[in-house]
């Protein structure tokens, strides 16, 4: 074992500060790298303040992060696909059993085995996995991924999870030049969300509660914005839509989406409101609407989509922040005030 600064929250109500965790040492499997960007995701947040208590109940101190970039500083005597010195990345998921069904279809987000990057039981250790905000990690190299060299940094992090959990549902409903595509909440997922809709061909609606976003929303891809406390914008496209994804971190109303959809068409939730949300049976049944979940996506699907953001040229837009600014952050976040992912410059814990 070996000792990697790190930044924790002690309990949900208390503020993240500085702590030093145990790493193990690399194993023969194992890739060592060391954290130079973190992306800050809203499921950090809900994780760190117990928000899904009835879910994935917390487990303190809690080191969150899962959107990791770094160089490799150690590989273990297996390792092939990795050397010191390259760059590497970590998503959500840091170990599954790799035999049960969902591993064998390249599903490892599914697997009932699977151990997630933090606020997960730690078979190496005994405790609970710790995540990316901290100067390094240690991860079996079948969760280690390959960043395309033409990537900014820090723009890629949150790639690991905005980006996969935005494409996967969107190659998995079939998203292709024709279909007409609505992206609900312009946060982090969401931002993402647009990129690559855009990218796959679509025709992009974005829905948003900050008039202020129009504008960002037409430069990153959509092609319409619909303010969504306005209900005659929101009628204007009843029955309309072939695939809505909604990544609102908070309640609302998915009943009004629901609606929009054409027969046949989808709404996927990415978004993870700590209540439920209410859905209307006749929303679903009179146009044979459905309603389904996305979580991530796997490994091989990952490394798709970051190659696909190198073909494309996407990061995600980022606000660089030091370590020392996570709190800030939180609570902006809260207040839907981020353009559009806020990446940890992890040299900042060094200071
Ligand atoms: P985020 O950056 O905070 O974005 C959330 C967006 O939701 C906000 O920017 C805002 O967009 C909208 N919003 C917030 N409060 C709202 C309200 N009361 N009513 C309507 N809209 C509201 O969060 P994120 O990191 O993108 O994460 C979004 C959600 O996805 C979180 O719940 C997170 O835990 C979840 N998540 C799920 C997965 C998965 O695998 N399924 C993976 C990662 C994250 P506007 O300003 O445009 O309205
Ligand atoms: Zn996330």
């Amino acid at each position: 074992m070996y000792q990697a600064k790190a930044y924790s929250a002690a309990s949900a109500t208390a503020a993240l500060g500085g702590t030093t965790i145990q790493r193990r040492e690399p194993t023969d499997q194992d890739v060592q790298i060391e954290i130079l960007f973190c992306g800050v995701c809203h499921s950090d947040l809900h994780q760190v303040r117990n928000e899904w208590s009835e879910v994935m109940p917390t487990v303190y101190p809690c080191v969150p992060g899962h959107e990791i970039v770094g160089r490799v500083t150690k590989v273990g005597a297996a390792v092939k696909k990795f050397k010191a010195g390259d760059l590497a990345a970590v998503g959500c998921m840091v170990d599954s059993d790799g035999t049960c069904p969902h591993c064998r279809e390249g599903l490892e987000q599914f697997c009932p085995n699977v151990t997630l990057t933090y606020n997960f039981p730690d078979k190496h250790t005994g405790a609970v996995t710790y995540g990316g905000y901290s100067e390094s990690v240690v991860v079996n190299q079948r969760f280690v991924l390959h960043v395309p060299k033409n990537l900014d940094l820090a723009g890629a992090a949150p790639l690991l999870c905005a980006g996969i959990t935005t494409y996967s549902p969107m190659r998995h409903w079939n998203v292709t030049k024709g279909k007409k595509v609505g992206v609900v909440g312009l946060g982090g997922l969401g931002h993402m969300g647009v990129k690559f809709a855009h990218a796959l061909g679509a025709h992009v609606v974005v829905f948003t509660t900050s008039p202020g976003k129009k504008d960002d929303a037409l430069r990153l891809g959509a092609d319409e914005v619909v303010i969504s406390r306005h209900s005659n914008e929101m009628a204007a496209h009843a029955s309309s839509f072939d695939f809505i994804l909604d990544a609102v971190s908070a309640d609302h109303d998915i009943a009004a989406y629901i609606n929009l959809l054409k027969r046949d068409g989808n709404l996927t939730l990415v978004g993870a409101p700590q209540k439920p949300l209410a859905v209307s049976a006749f929303g679903l049944i009179m146009a044979r609407r459905s309603l389904s979940g996305s979580a991530i996506g796997g490994i091989a699907e990952t490394q798709e989509m970051l190659d696909f953001c190198g073909q494309h040229q996407i990061t995600s837009d980022v606000e660089i922040i030091p370590i020392q600014k996570i709190n800030e952050a939180y609570d902006r976040l809260l207040k839907s005030d981020v353009k559009y992912r806020f990446s940890i410059d992890m040299a900042s814990l060094k200071a």
